[in-house]
C-alpha cells in the first residue's frame, strides 16, 4: 500500500476533506491516528470526534484494534463538531458512518474554513450496503483512500465486515464478538 501524503492543505490553509475507508479491522482508525499524529509533530492543533453512539472501548478516545488510542470528543449531532474547531487546523472524526447526513455539509463548512478534515468510516454496513452518510462522504472528499483487511476464512483481500451473531439491525456495536473481515466470496458463505 502507498503511504498516503498530507496534502499540502495543511501548510497553506487551504481547507481539504480526506475520508479513509474500508471494512471492520481493515486499519481505518489506525491511519486516521497516524495523520492526526503526523500533523501534532507539524504543531497543527489537532481535535478529534467520534459519534456519542460509539462507546464501545472508551468514552473519550478513538482506539485502534492494535490499541492505539487518541483523545476524541464524543458527539451525538455533527452539527456540534463547528461549536469546537476554533482555532483547529486538522479535524479528525472516527467511525462517520453512524453519523447522520449532514455530516457532509459540516465537512464542506470545516474546509471551507480553511481546515483539513480526515474521517475514517465504514463504507459498507454487514450486508455489504452502503453505510449511511459514506457515499456522500465519499463523492464529495478531496482524497479518498479504501483500506483492506485479511479475509479470516482464507486470507484473502477482505472488504467485508461479516456478522457472525444473528441480529439484523444495521447498527450492532460490537467487535470480534460480533464481526469478521471476509473477501467477497466468503461472505457470501
Ligand atoms: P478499523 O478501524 O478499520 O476497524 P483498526 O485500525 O482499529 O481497524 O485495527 C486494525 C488492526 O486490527 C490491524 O493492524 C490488526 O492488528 C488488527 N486485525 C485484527 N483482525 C484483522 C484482520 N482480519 N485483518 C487485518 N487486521 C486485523
Ligand atoms: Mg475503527
Amino acid at each position: 500500500m502507498t503511504i498516503f501524503e498530507e496534502p499540502s492543505a495543511s501548510v497553506n490553509k487551504i481547507g481539504s476533506i480526506e475520508v479513509v475507508c474500508g471494512s471492520m479491522f481493515s486499519g481505518k482508525t489506525e491511519e486516521l491516528i497516524r495523520r492526526l499524529k503526523r500533523a501534532k509533530i507539524a504543531n497543527l492543533k489537532v481535535a478529534i470526534f467520534k459519534p456519542s453512539l460509539d462507546i464501545r472501548y472508551h468514552e473519550n478516545m478513538i482506539v485502534s484494534h492494535n490499541e492505539n488510542i487518541l483523545d476524541a470528543k464524543p458527539v451525538a449531532d455533527p452539527i456540534e463538531i463547528l461549536n469546537h474547531v476554533d482555532e483547529v487546523d486538522v479535524v479528525g472524526i472516527d467511525e462517520a458512518q453512524f453519523f447522520d447526513e449532514n455530516i457532509t455539509s459540516v465537512c464542506e463548512r470545516l474546509a471551507g474554513m480553511g481546515k483539513r478534515v480526515i474521517l475514517a468510516g465504514l463504507d459498507m454496513d454487514y450486508l455489504g450496503k452502503p453505510f449511511g452518510p459514506m457515499p456522500n462522504l465519499l463523492a464529495t472528499a478531496n482524497y479518498v483512500t479504501k483500506l483492506h483487511a485479511v479475509c479470516v476464512k482464507c486470507g484473502g483481500i477482505a472488504s467485508y465486515s461479516f456478522r457472525i451473531s444473528d441480529e439484523s439491525d444495521q447498527v450492532v456495536l460490537g467487535e470480534k464478538q460480533h464481526y469478521e473481515a471476509r473477501c467477497r466470496s466468503c461472505h457470501k458463505l
